[in-house]
């Protein structure tokens, strides 16, 4: 008799610890399409632990109720943007790092590969140049890597207290959780895969602190244009 309480109790709270898992699952997704839908952040905090905690549930979650879940990504970048950008505009770019994604480099690259990452030439066939140029001249310190592991060294080897990376959503969303104690920004690429991927190099610039004027001709995309970029329109 006593057993059959004891699995009765425990039935009761693992069915009640599903009820409210699954609350917060929708809680979390309905307020995620609200900031993406309507720019309105709600419960950043509850936004944050739901995507850090049950990423992978979430994402299964999103997909079992007809929602992308490429969203729980994007949810996870622009909370962490909006809560992030005031700290992140008060640093000196001198103590931020831009970490830039290979996969915007133009197919005739000819930059190496080095234990730092790729080390670019400045030929200015595409946009990493042109980013990697005006960053380091605010004082930036680049970095252009192709995965995740030259990441963890960046970190290993470096002194920073902020960080701008550009990369698709899933790699920047990870990503800004890895280096969630530093002040982070991202901007998503707007065409992703392996290569030939685009940036809106106007979103970077500005989160770069870069003002631009609305009629400014900046390059807008990333490595497949055979046209030169124009540095010095920026
Ligand atoms: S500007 Fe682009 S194509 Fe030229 S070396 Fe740098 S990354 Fe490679």
């Amino acid at each position: 008799m006593a057993i059959y309480d004891f699995y009765q109790i425990f039935g009761q709270i693992v069915f009640i610890l599903g009820i409210l898992l699954l609350s917060l699952l929708s809680i979390t997704l309905i307020l995620g399409r609200l900031l993406i839908k309507e720019d309105r952040l709600i419960f950043p905090k509850l936004l944050l632990f739901t995507i850090d905690v049950f990423y992978g549930l979430f994402k299964k979650f999103s997909e079992n109720v007809g929602v992308d879940s490429k969203i729980v990504d994007q949810i996870g970048v622009e909370v962490r943007n909006k809560v992030n950008e005031k700290l992140f505009n008060k640093i000196k770019p001198q103590e931020k790092i831009m970490i830039l994604p290979h996969c915007l480099r133009h197919s005739d690259c000819e930059a190496k590969l080095e234990a730092s990452g790729l080390v670019c030439k400045n030929c200015n066939r595409c946009v990493i140049g042109v980013l990697k140029d005006k960053g380091e001249s605010l004082g930036y310190t680049v970095f252009i890597i192709p995965g995740s592991t030259f990441l963890k060294k960046i970190i290993e080897k470096n002194k920073f207290k902020a960080v701008l990376g550009v990369a698709c959503y899933q790699d920047l969303n990870l990503g800004m959780m890895k280096l969630s104690k530093f002040s982070c920004q991202g901007v998503p690429l707007s065409r992703d895969g392996c290569i030939n991927t685009k940036v809106d190099s106007r979103a970077v610039l500005e989160k770069m602190g870069v003002k631009l004027e609305k009629t400014s001709p900046v390059p807008m995309d990333s490595s497949c244009s055979k046209e030169s970029y124009n540095r010095k329109a920026l």
